[in-house]
């Protein structure tokens, strides 16, 4: 289905490194960029553009916008967010999405991976000691960093900083301006190789849902549309908020197909019962 066509990843940061071989290898694609289609238009991480979508939507319409620019009925783009983990307490996650979209065969398979592995961070600092602290943090200089007056402020902005003389240079030059300066890291995937392995993973996972056919009508991307909690309790036999089955639905062909104890679990723990437990 998807041999030897002509693929455009929508990035211009790089991230066509890891996205190309394993889709290549899994599909015969073949895979390409356009360098003059300007990402950044739909949000940028800096916070000169606001996103005015949200990641899915955004990672939607970024691939449309290239798809039609190269004239290519195939296509692949991806948008991060970073923030707290939603579930894990005082730890920052990347939330990454994933969308390859077929015109021809109207197909459209999405992937997700939230990741707690992230160097995301910023911090008001006033001393090189502080800076230099931040920066070792964070990775720094395999990770690029951002410096700006302050948090919002973007009235003077350095980017993808990798080398550590022109950090504490460009850090003097706020400071005798602004007294302090803000430090982030760029989460721009070309500056940021933990970001380009979760985007690596999420490829992986991308290309799993891809291969998950339908058993009806055998279109690519048989995913699961939705999680049913339930899962009994071993010991009173409620239903507890665990998961009891996923739902995969065609979009095709509408064809759905419930799996029972997806977490090979057929009972849940009383610990997380709220009548044996509460
Ligand atoms: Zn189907
Ligand atoms: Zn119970």
């Amino acid at each position: 289905m998807f041999q030897n066509r002509r693929l455009i990843i929508a990035t211009k940061h790089k991230k066509e490194k890891v996205i190309a071989p394993l889709l290549e290898s899994a599909f015969g694609v073949k895979c390409f960029t356009d360098q003059s289609f300007d990402t950044d238009s739909f949000g940028s991480f800096s916070g000169e553009i606001e996103r005015t979508h949200g990641p899915l939507e955004t990672a939607r319409q970024k691939c449309l916008a290239a798809m039609k620019k190269n004239n290519c009925d195939l296509g692949i783009a991806s948008e991060g967010s970073f923030g707290p983990h939603p579930s894990v307490f005082l730890i920052n996650a990347d939330d990454e999405f994933m969308i390859f979209i077929d015109k021809k065969n109207n197909i459209e398979v999405i992937a997700r991976e939230l990741s707690p592995s992230t160097n995301f961070n910023g911090k008001t600092v006033s001393s090189k000691k502080d800076l230099i602290e931040f920066a070792d943090k964070v990775d720094f200089p395999t990770h690029g960093l951002i410096l700006r007056p302050s948090k919002d402020d973007n009235s003077e902005v350095y980017k993808g900083i990798i080398d550590e003389e022109f950090l504490k240079n460009q850090f003097e030059s706020l400071k005798s301006k602004y007294g302090k300066a803000y430090v982030e890291t760029d989460m721009r995937a070309m500056y940021n190789p933990t970001r380009m392995q979760v985007i690596e993973q999420l490829t992986k996972k991308l290309v799993d849902q891809i291969n998950s056919k339908c058993p009806e009508c055998e279109m690519p991307g048989f995913t699961v549309s939705e999680v049913i909690k339930g899962l009994k309790c071993s010991l009173c036999g409620q239903p507890t908020n665990s998961t009891l089955s996923f739902i995969y639905l065609c979009k095709h062909c509408e064809f759905k197909k419930e799996q029972l104890y997806p977490h090979q679990k057929t009972t849940e723990d009383p610990m997380y019962c709220d009548f044996c437990n509460p």
